[in-house]
């Protein structure tokens, strides 16, 4: 009796067992089951959400971009006309409404972000013409740095939005002394002006072969100052210096500067020729290691010898200011075995006399660099890039469009700016 109660017992605990365990089971693969599909339909739901949002994003930002494209478009040919500086001779410069260009097949056409008052601008300015540059009536201003607007047919280098310098000119790329890899000498160089002016054409041939994406970190007249320091470094370059080497530039305008700061950043012994006090600030601030300052070219250069040893001269002497008498007298301040770079340009006519025994009892290198090469071009931009190049320098201020012609007066007057970022 005993023993059938305690097996009754024992069966009812083991079905009761049996019972919770499958039922405990059940219990689990249902969790289970339902964990499994909530986390299935969160992440469900999640990618559809991420879906959706980069989506949503893309959407907006096509949107947003086409829209500005689509803005500026209507801007630039509903409205037809724009503001730009239109030289029509010796000292007379006018702001007017002239067509804003459409880039044709190749070209492109970019909205000014800075344009830069040059050397060659001035001597423009007060002759009214320029024999290979510029015939007036025409558009005015060749350094400048913008934003691409639109870009004609076949163009695929550069898109609307970029950020790019247009140098003002382009080699022909077949003639002569474009395939010997002298460029600046080209038979048939293209130039281009109209800098002084909201927008600007930039030529199917500077497009492909002489313009170059500004980096992001590089405000736009920092980059304009691309095509004067590819003349410079020209400059530099084409007098061949050796280490060790002492450079001295008369003339301390903006190339002449621009040589003096790109010789010590290279690390050699540089003296400046100037004559203005703002000249002797700005040689001190660019790292030049002795300034001249001297009303009389003569002066400066005795004065320039007496620093080097035992009065031998310079190594290289680079005449930067263009006028025949400090041609003759840039010769005077070379060693023997020395190079005389005539950088400056004099006026067309002009003549100078040099002492021919010497030239040549003292075996001196006469050379003269003109204009840049694109390869130079890019060298000048990724120095601006750099860091170094202390392009803040050389932009002493800043003047809008309207303002062109006091800013032009001013520069004639000798003012102490270097250089003035015109701001459309
Ligand atoms: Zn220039
Ligand atoms: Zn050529």
């Amino acid at each position: 009796m005993a023993s059938t109660v305690k097996d009754a017992i024992l069966r009812g605990r083991k079905t009761v067992e049996t019972v919770v365990e499958g039922s405990r089971r059940k219990v689990e693969d249902v969790v289970e089951g339902g964990l499994n599909t909530v986390e299935t339909v969160v992440e469900a739901g999640l990618n559809t959400v991420e879906t959706v949002v980069v989506k949503g994003r893309r959407t907006v930002e096509s949107a947003v971009s086409l829209g500005r494209r689509t803005v500026e478009h209507a801007l630039l040919h509903n409205r037809g006309t724009m503001q730009a500086a239109v030289l029509h001779g010796r000292e007379d410069v006018r702001i007017e409404q002239v067509p804003i260009p459409k880039a044709e097949a190749g070209e492109l056409v970019v909205r000014v972000g800075a344009a830069l008052t040059c050397g060659t601008d001035l001597k423009v300015f007060r002759r009214g013409y320029h024999a290979r540059m510029i015939v007036p009536p025409a558009l005015f201003g060749h350094e400048m740095a913008g934003i691409v607007v639109e870009a004609g047919d076949g163009v695929t280098d550069f898109a609307p939005g970029e950020r790019v310098v247009a140098l003002n000119s382009a080699p022909c790329g077949k003639c002569y002394f474009c395939s010997r890899g002298q460029e600046n000498l080209c038979d048939d160089l293209l130039f281009n002006n109209g800098a002084y002016a909201e927008f600007i054409r930039i030529p199917a041939r500077i497009v492909a072969k002489n313009t170059i994406v500004v980096p992001e970190n590089v405000p736009m007249e920092h980059a304009a100052l691309t095509e004067p320091l590819a003349c410079a470094v020209h400059g530099f370059e084409d007098s061949h210096p050796c280490t060790g080497d002492i450079i001295a530039v008369i003339g301390g305008g903006p190339l002449g500067l621009m040589m003096l700061h790109v010789a010590a950043l290279a690390g050699y012994e540089t003296i400046a020729l100037v004559k203005h006090d703002g000249q002797v600030e700005a040689a001190r601030q660019l790292g030049v290691t002795h300034v001249v300052q001297s009303p009389s070219i003569r002066k400066a250069i005795q004065e320039a010898r007496a620093l080097t040893p035992k009065d031998r001269g310079v190594d290289i002497a680079i005449e930067a200011v263009g006028v025949p008498e400090a041609w003759q007298e840039a010769v005077e301040l070379v060693r023997k075995g020395g190079t005389v770079n005539f950088f400056g340009g004099c006026a067309t006519g002009t003549h100078v006399n040099l002492d021919t025994n010497r030239i040549h009892y003292s075996d001196i290198t006469l050379r003269a660099t003109f204009h840049h090469t694109p390869a130079i071009c890019r060298k000048a931009l990724d120095l601006i890039a750099g860091g170094r190049f202390q392009a803040g320098a050389f932009i002493t201020g800043h003047a809008h469009l309207y303002e062109l012609n006091r800013v032009f007066e001013k520069l004639m007057n000798r003012s102490s700016e270097i250089k003035t970022a015109i701001v459309p």
